[in-house]
């Protein structure tokens, strides 16, 4: 499935790529993979020969078996035709052992093809700074420290207000777990309720997805085990021992795995495309390499809610993976209609924010190009002066449809299939927008919070979050 003579004809490319996104151990997989096919070449001739060979051997045996009268089967084996005989069998046996060797060299060369990394775009900046390209609500607020303001962090508010249990929670999952309280829970559902209004506005199709989900399908779409630090990415499930034979399961940690794997193994009609989905999903993940600040409050958590948009489009096979403006206006004009998505909700609920253009070490796996949306949490200020990843959006040309052999029919271009576009974006994930919500609008007069306009519609029209 994936394109291995694109491979063998640029491995330099695909081994600075693998370099620049921090793929180190797979850089050396473009030459390798070079070397597997030239065995396999090899050994294709070989199977040639042989098989010329023993068709050869089956005619001149027809024939003396004509000449006899005889069936094939039926043969007085005379000592030419036992010796033919014996030889056919020879050949038949070289032959599967070449033809098994040539299997597992197919194998090996697709398991080392899907393992790198997605071409970059030219968009993107090479090596680990991000380039800061627009800002939402302008101009964050100044330091905390030299500000006539007092800021709180969420962890102090959401226990002053009753909204937050980490203590609980720890008792009964760990830490990196949380309860939402009271108006906590109900923000919760308000923000969710909130991003698939504007998502369905703009013409998402809403999907409640599963949330377990085969590690294959997540493997496909990107997410393994473990990253390519060896950090434990995603959480794999224990089978019974009377279901091991069954291919293994992994709890979701986006809802873009199970929207992508809706499509497995599908068709799509060119008609159908662009297809837009926004899931609602519980995430689960592991973020074992997770130390310091990050781990405290809301920030970083093994378990939230998360509004995500999955998006299929027309593939475009020009050199920039179809965002030149002349050329691949299916993939650009998703990819730009999720970030106004995500601007106009951070914009409504008044959050400070800045959008960044991802470096090459921050593409993961699947992505050609990446644009973040940071929001500014004053409690952060100590670390990255306040600024912290609330969106992802990231397009994937056909990284993810070709791994999971899904296809678009062009009708006009003769009916012929393609592995189509896709693309994903996060539109909502609750626990850090809460934590923004309440950091910025905390008034520290009266010690409460406003509940932004846009939401109160889903929290009983409520405009302040008070202390009981
Ligand atoms: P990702 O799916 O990893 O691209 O993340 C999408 C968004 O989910 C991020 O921008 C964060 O807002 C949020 N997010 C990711 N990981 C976590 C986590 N461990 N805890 C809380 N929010 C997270």
């Amino acid at each position: 499935v994936i394109d291995i003579k694109h491979i063998r004809q640029n491995p330099g490319l695909y081994s600075q790529n693998c370099v620049d996104r921090n793929y180190k151990a797979q850089s050396r997989a473009p030459w390798r993979i070079i070397e597997l096919f030239d065995q396999w070449h090899a050994l294709q001739r070989s199977a040639r020969s042989l098989r010329e060979r023993n068709n050869a051997l089956r005619r001149r045996l027809a024939n003396a078996a004509s000449r006899s009268g005889d069936a094939e089967g039926d043969i007085q084996p005379t000592m030419d035709k036992t010796a033919m005989l014996s030889e056919a069998k020879m050949l038949k046996t070289e032959l599967n052992i070449i033809e098994e060797r040539e299997t597992a060299l197919e194998d090996e060369m697709e398991k080392l093809a899907q393992d790198l990394p997605n071409l970059s775009s030219t968009y993107t900046p090479v090596g680990d700074v991000p380039q800061v390209v627009g800002y939402i609500n302008e101009h964050p607020e100044p330091h905390p420290d030299s500000s006539d303001r007092i800021w709180r962090s969420h962890v102090h508010i959401g226990s002053e207000l009753g909204l937050l249990d980490f203590a609980g929670a720890a008792s009964t999952s760990g830490w990196g777990w949380y309860y939402l309280l009271n108006e906590g829970a109900m923000l919760e559902q308000a923000l969710v309720q909130y991003a698939l209004s504007v998502a369905r506005e703009r013409g998402w199709m809403i999907v409640s997805p599963p949330s377990i989900v085969y590690s294959h399908i997540a493997a496909a779409c990107g997410f393994q085990p473990r990253d390519q630090n060896g950090e434990q990415q995603i959480y794999t499930l224990e089978q019974a021992e009377k279901d091991k034979a069954k291919p293994s399961l992994a709890l979701a940690g986006t809802a873009e795995i199970p929207l992508a794997g809706m499509k497995a193994n599908q068709i799509i009609e060119d008609v159908e495309l662009p297809l837009k989905t926004v899931g609602v999903s519980r995430c689960y993940r592991a973020e074992a390499g997770a130390r310091g600040v990050d781990t405290k409050g809301l920030y970083r958590v093994h378990e939230f809610t998360k509004v995500e948009m999955f998006a299929w489009t027309l593939p475009d096979h020009s050199d920039d993976g179809g965002f030149a403006t002349s050329s691949g206006h299916n993939s650009q004009n998703l990819f730009e209609e999720m970030l106004s998505i995500q601007t106009e909700i951070l914009q409504s609920l008044g959050l400070h924010c800045r959008i960044l253009e991802m470096p090459t070490t921050d593409l993961g796996a699947s992505a050609t190009r990446k644009r973040d949306i940071e929001a500014y949490f004053p409690s952060r200020y100590e670390k990255d002066e306040g600024w912290g990843e609330v969106t992802s959006t990231s397009a994937c040309t056909d990284y993810q449809s070709r791994r999971l052999h899904t296809r678009v029919r062009l009708e006009k271009a003769g009916r012929v299939l393609e592995f189509p576009y896709t693309l994903n974006g996060t539109a909502l994930a609750v626990p850090r927008v809460l934590a923004a919500v309440l950091e910025n609008h905390w008034n520290e007069d009266d010690l409460s919070v406003t509940v932004p306009q846009v939401l109160r519609p889903w929290m009983g029209g409520m405009e302040k979050i008070q202390r009981k």
